[in-house]
């Protein structure tokens, strides 16, 4: 992805630019935009960081994101999840030009991916769709089971699939006996954020295993939602991606594929 998206960068007359939005003082969240800054850096995509204190009002942020909504040197808008619990993320989501949603979150970017129309894949199922298509793991006509059913992960990542052609099921916390379910599947992507949810005892015949979750454990450990090395002793294992280093990666790829396409559909709007 990396390789294909420098010559794309480099093609535009204009230099694409993410601006990402950033409120209150999440340790993670900061962790993830200085990663999210330093691989635009490396790709040729400008970026700029709003800062909003952690006692920013609705107002503050919806005005900073019309601010950006007017400005043509901006690409790409991130507000970077979650915010500060007073705000209410899904109200502030649905101000941002869906033109500029690289994050694929926005009401207009979802109603989008339902009715299979142009617009943003978000960037946790775009980098999934990616690993798929390298790998080449076969979608259509094969059982894939999704663990976790949030508007981030699991709803897109499924309508993505299922457009693809897949059967999709979807299980979640209310889910009895994940292991039924689990048994039937050629793929199984786990985004829960629960450690070892996903163990050798669930694969029941030849699958590959996406595993989306980030879990950090007492002792500092990142892990994810799978038993990775027991599971990769089952002889049906196709292959698994590890946690750090799997879908985190791609998911910030995806971000930056998105900004890119932004910035062509920005450029062909305008000549
Ligand atoms: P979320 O809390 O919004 O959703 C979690 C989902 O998992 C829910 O639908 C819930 O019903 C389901 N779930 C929880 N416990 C379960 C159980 N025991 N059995 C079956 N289902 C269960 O979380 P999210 O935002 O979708 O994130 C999920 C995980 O993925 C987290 O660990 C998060 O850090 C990680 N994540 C990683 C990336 C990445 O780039 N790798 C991106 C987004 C999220």
């Amino acid at each position: 992805m990396r390789k294909s998206l420098k010559p794309r960068t480099e093609a535009l007359k204009v230099q694409p630019r993410l601006d990402v939005i950033l409120v209150g003082e999440d340790e993670s969240s900061r962790i993830y935009v200085h990663m999210k800054q330093k691989m635009a850096a490396r790709l040729g995509i400008k970026s700029r960081l709003h800062e909003l204190a952690a006692h920013a009002t609705l107002k503050d942020v919806q005005d900073r994101i019309t601010a950006l909504n007017h400005n043509p040197e901006v690409h790409g808008i991130l507000l970077q999840l979650p915010l500060p619990s007073h705000l209410p993320a899904n109200e502030i989501l649905s101000f941002i030009d869906p033109k500029k949603d690289v994050d694929g979150l926005t009401p207009t970017s979802q109603g989008q991916l339902l009715s299979h129309l142009e617009g943003f894949v978000p960037c946790t199922p775009l980098g999934i769709l990616k690993l798929m298509e390298f790998y080449k793991i076969p979608i259509r006509g094969q059982n894939i089971l999704i663990v976790g059913k949030s508007a981030l992960v699991g709803r897109p990542i499924a309508l993505c699939l299922m457009h693809m052609g897949a059967t999709i099921t979807i299980a979640h916390r209310h889910t009895r006996l994940l292991a039924e379910h689990s048994h039937h599947a050629d793929v199984i992507i786990c985004a829960a954020g629960h450690p070892n949810l996903i163990r050798a005892e669930h694969l029941g015949r030849p699958c590959s295993l996406i595993d989306v979750g980030i879990n950090r454990l007492e002792n500092g450990k990142i892990v994810g939602d799978m038993d990775f090395e027991e599971i990769l002793k089952n002889p049906f294992c196709q292959g698994i991606t590890p946690v750090p280093g799997g879908i985190g990666k791609m998911t910030i790829q995806a971000l930056m594929a998105n900004t890119v396409l932004a910035a062509e559909r920005f450029t062909d709007s305008d000549s």
